[in-house]
C-alpha cells in the first residue's frame, strides 16, 4: 500500500476554498458566540450551511446522488483539517460529529427507503441526528458488551427500554440510531441491533442536557429515557443481531473524522501561539528568540506532522477496503493526546493572554480534553493495539519471529 502525500487538483482545490472559507466566513461567527455554536441557535446553523452551500464547500463527504462531493477517506483529511480550523466550520460543512458518522453508517448499512428518509435530509442539512450507544454504569460504556437497553418483540415491531447518556446534539435531532439488545445478556458479545428511531416517538424522552467542560457539540450531551418505545420493522438499521458489526463500520472512519477535525483547531491554537511569540518583546528580544518557547513550538510542529501522517495512514488503508482497526486506534490515541499538548503549549506561550478570553484558546483547551474519552478513551485502545501486536506474535512461526537487541 502506498500514501499518496500529494491530493489530487479537484481535492486540492476544495481544501483551499474550504481554508478561505473558514477564515472568512466561519471564524467571525466562532468569535461572536464563542465557540458555543447552540448558542447561535438553528438559526446560526442554517445561516453558515447556506453560506457554504453558496461557497460550493457543503457535504465533501456525501456521494453525489445525496448532494455531496463524494471524498473517499484519503481525500477528507485533507478538507476536514481546514473546516476543523473553526470550531463552527464542521458544522457550517455538514461534517460534524455526530451527523457525519450517521451518514457514513447508513450510506453503507441502510436500505433504500431509509436512506430516502434519513439520509437525503441529513445529507442536505434539513435536519440533524444523534448516536445513542453509551448508557450509565453498569451500561455500554468503553466495554460496549455492556448494553443493557433492550428491544423486545411485539406485534409489527419492538419495544425499547433502558436509559442512554451523553447522547451529543440529542436536542433538537429529528432521530437517533440507537443500539439495543434484542438477544443475550449485558456482558455478552453479540445480541446488539440498530434502530432507527423518531426524537418525537412516544416514550423516548430527553431527560437532561449533562453538564460538561467542551459546549461546542451543537445540540449538547444529553440523557435519554427510553420507555416501551415503540419501532416497527422498517426502522431496524441492517439485521437483527449485527448490531456491533455496523458499530464497527461507524467507529473506525467516525474517530479518524473526529482526528481530522481536530488537527484543524490544534493548527489554529500553534498559529496564535507562533503569532504572539513572533509579536511580544520581553527580557530585551522577542518572546520567538528564547529556547524554551522554540522547544514548545518545535513539539507542536512535530505533533501536528505526526497526527496528520497517522490519519492518512489510516485512511489510506480504509480506502484500501482493510479494517483499519490498528492504525485507527494508533491515530485516534496519538491525535486525542497531541492536540491537547498543542493546545496546551499554546496557551502557555501566550501566558495570561490564552488563558482570557480575548484569544479562543481557552475555549479549544476545554473542547479538546473529552477526545481523549469518547471513541474509545486512550486506556482502551492502548489496551486494543497492545493485544492485536501480542496476537500476532504469537501467530507468527518462531522462525518468523524478530528479536530486536
Ligand atoms: C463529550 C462526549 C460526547 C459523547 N458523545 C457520545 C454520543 O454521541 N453517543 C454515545 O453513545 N456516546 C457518547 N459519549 C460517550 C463515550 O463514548 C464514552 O464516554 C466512552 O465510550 C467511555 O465510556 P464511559 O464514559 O462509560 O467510561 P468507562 O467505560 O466507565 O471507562 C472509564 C475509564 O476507564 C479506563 N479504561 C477503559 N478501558 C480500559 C482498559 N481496557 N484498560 C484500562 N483502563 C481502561 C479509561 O481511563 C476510561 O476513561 C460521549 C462522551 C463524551 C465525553
Amino acid at each position: 500500500m502506498s500514501i499518496e502525500l500529494t491530493p489530487d487538483p479537484y481535492v486540492a482545490d476544495l481544501a483551499a476554498r474550504t481554508a478561505t472559507f473558514v477564515r472568512t466566513v466561519v471564524a467571525p461567527e466562532e468569535q461572536r458566540y464563542a465557540g458555543v455554536a447552540t448558542s447561535g441557535g438553528e438559526e446560526l446553523r442554517q445561516r453558515l450551511q447556506q453560506a457554504a452551500r453558496d461557497a460550493g464547500v457543503f457535504a465533501p463527504h456525501v456521494a453525489k446522488e445525496y448532494g455531496g462531493h463524494g471524498l473517499g477517506m484519503r481525500d477528507r483529511a485533507v478538507v476536514f483539517e481546514e473546516a476543523g480550523w473553526s470550531l463552527l466550520g464542521p458544522l457550517a460543512l455538514n461534517i460534524a460529529a455526530p451527523d457525519e458518522g450517521n451518514m457514513h453508517l447508513l450510506e453503507a448499512v441502510a436500505t433504500e427507503d431509509q436512506k430516502e428518509r434519513y439520509l437525503r435530509p441529513l445529507a442536505e442539512g434539513a435536519v440533524r441526528s444523534c448516536f445513542a450507544m453509551t448508557e450509565p454504569a453498569p451500561g455500554a460504556g468503553s466495554d460496549p458488551a455492556a448494553l443493557s437497553t433492550t428491544a423486545t418483540p411485539t406485534p409489527g415491531g419492538w419495544l425499547v427500554n433502558g436509559r442512554k447518556w451523553f447522547i451529543t446534539g440529542a436536542d433538537g435531532a429529528a432521530y437517533t440510531i440507537c443500539m439495543a439488545r434484542t438477544s443475550g445478556r449485558p456482558g455478552d458479545r453479540g445480541g446488539a441491533t440498530m434502530f432507527l428511531i423518531d426524537m418525537d416517538a412516544p416514550g423516548l424522552r430527553i431527560v437532561r442536557h449533562i453538564d460538561t467542560l467542551d459546549e461546542g457539540f451543537f445540540g449538547g450531551h444529553c440523557e435519554l429515557d427510553f420507555e416501551d418505545v415503540f419501532v416497527g420493522e422498517e426502522s431496524v438499521l441492517g439485521e437483527v443481531d449485527r448490531g456491533f458489526e455496523y458499530a464497527q463500520v461507524r467507529l473506525a472512519p467516525a474517530r479518524l473524522t473526529h482526528c481530522m477535525r481536530w488537527l484543524g483547531i490544534a493548527r489554529h491554537a500553534q498559529e496564535i501561539a507562533v503569532a504572539r511569540a513572533t509579536e511580544r518583546e520581553l527580557f530585551g528580544s522577542r518572546l520567538g528568540d528564547l529556547g524554551m518557547v522554540q522547544a514548545m513550538i518545535a513539539d507542536s510542529e512535530i505533533d501536528l506532522s505526526a497526527s496528520r501522517l497517522l490519519i492518512w495512514q489510516a485512511c489510506a488503508e480504509l480506502d484500501d477496503g482493510r479494517s483499519a482497526a490498528q492504525s485507527s486506534s494508533i491515530a485516534k490515541t496519538f491525535v486525542a493526546e497531541a492536540v491537547g499538548r498543542v493546545v496546551d503549549r499554546a496557551l502557555q506561550v501566550c501566558g495570561a493572554l490564552g488563558v482570557s478570553g480575548d484569544t479562543q484558546l481557552s475555549r479549544y483547551h476545554r473542547e479538546v480534553r473529552p477526545f481523549r474519552i469518547y471513541d474509545g478513551p486512550s486506556e482502551t485502545h492502548r489496551w486494543a493495539i497492545a493485544k492485536r501486536r501480542l496476537r500476532q506474535s504469537s501467530a507468527a512461526t518462531p522462525e518468523k519471529r524478530t528479536v530486536h537487541a
